[in-house]
């Protein structure tokens, strides 16, 4: 049995009724079941044992709340199907089985327009600014102006470097040359920016490559 969920048990149950094996899936409604131990084994094994296990057991345990706090904004995400390296369906995806990024964006857009929360496009930060051991703000760019940007918080979602191959091979020299599936935005910048303000970086030479 394999469950994802706060509110909803998810069994995979195989049978083998006249010799063919058909597996079902059963939603049981308002069942508080969550069992992690797949998803942990799972995430452990993808990671050839090298992963934090605090921290995957820290994600093993909160992300149903994810798909919870998604539905708040009408993204429900009610398919289930297997992705690579996963023992069990737990691939959460829309209803009808359709890829999940772009139903994902726009219900996010819409939740950020309805907040009234302004989006910067082509703006691209270059520095955090720290003043008295605080972040305040970052300096960014934007049409070949600097823009300064105050906050009470700033909250690094940049990405990671797979675009950047200078970066890739400040790690595994060996990668050089390697292209990448990654979009172009995918340049390290949040990573580059919070070591040059001390900050310590954990894996970072931790790279996922796939044969083509
Ligand atoms: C080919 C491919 C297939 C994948 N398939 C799946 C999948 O099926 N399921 C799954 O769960 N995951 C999948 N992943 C992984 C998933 O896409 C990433 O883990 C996820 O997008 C990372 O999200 P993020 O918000 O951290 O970063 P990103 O999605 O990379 O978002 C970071 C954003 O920050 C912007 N940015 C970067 N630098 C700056 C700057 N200096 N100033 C302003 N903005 C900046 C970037 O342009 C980008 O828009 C796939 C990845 C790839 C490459």
């Amino acid at each position: 049995m394999e469950t994802v969920h706060e509110s909803h048990v998810y069994a995979c149950i195989n049978q083998n009724p006249c010799g063919s094996t058909k597996e079902y899936i059963i939603r049981i409604p308002y069942l508080n079941y969550v069992s992690g131990g797949v998803v942990h084994a799972d995430t452990m094994a993808g990671g050839y044992e090298k992963n934090d296990p605090d921290l995957v057991r820290y994600m093993v345990d909160h992300f149903a709340e994810a798909i919870e706090w998604l539905k708040t904004i009408g993204v429900n995400l009610t398919g289930l199907s297997t992705s690579g390296g996963q023992s069990a369906k737990r691939t959460h995806t829309p209803e009808d089985g359709s890829a999940v990024g772009g139903y994902l964006v726009e219900h996010l857009v819409n939740a950020l327009d309805e907040r009234g929360v302004e989006i910067t496009y082509n703006t691209k930060a270059v520095e955090i600014i720290m003043e008295d051991g605080a972040v305040t703000g970052v300096k960014a760019e934007s049409d070949g102006e600097e823009i300064l940007l105050n906050a009470k918080a700033v909250v690094l979602a940049t990405g990671g470097f797979g675009a950047n191959s200078e970066m890739v091979c400040k790690y595994i020299e060996e990668l050089e040359g390697y292209v990448t599936t990654n979009h172009t935005g995918a340049t390290g910048d949040g990573i580059i920016m919070a070591e040059a303000l001390g900050a310590d970086l954990v894996d970072i030479e931790q790279i996922q490559i796939h044969k083509i």
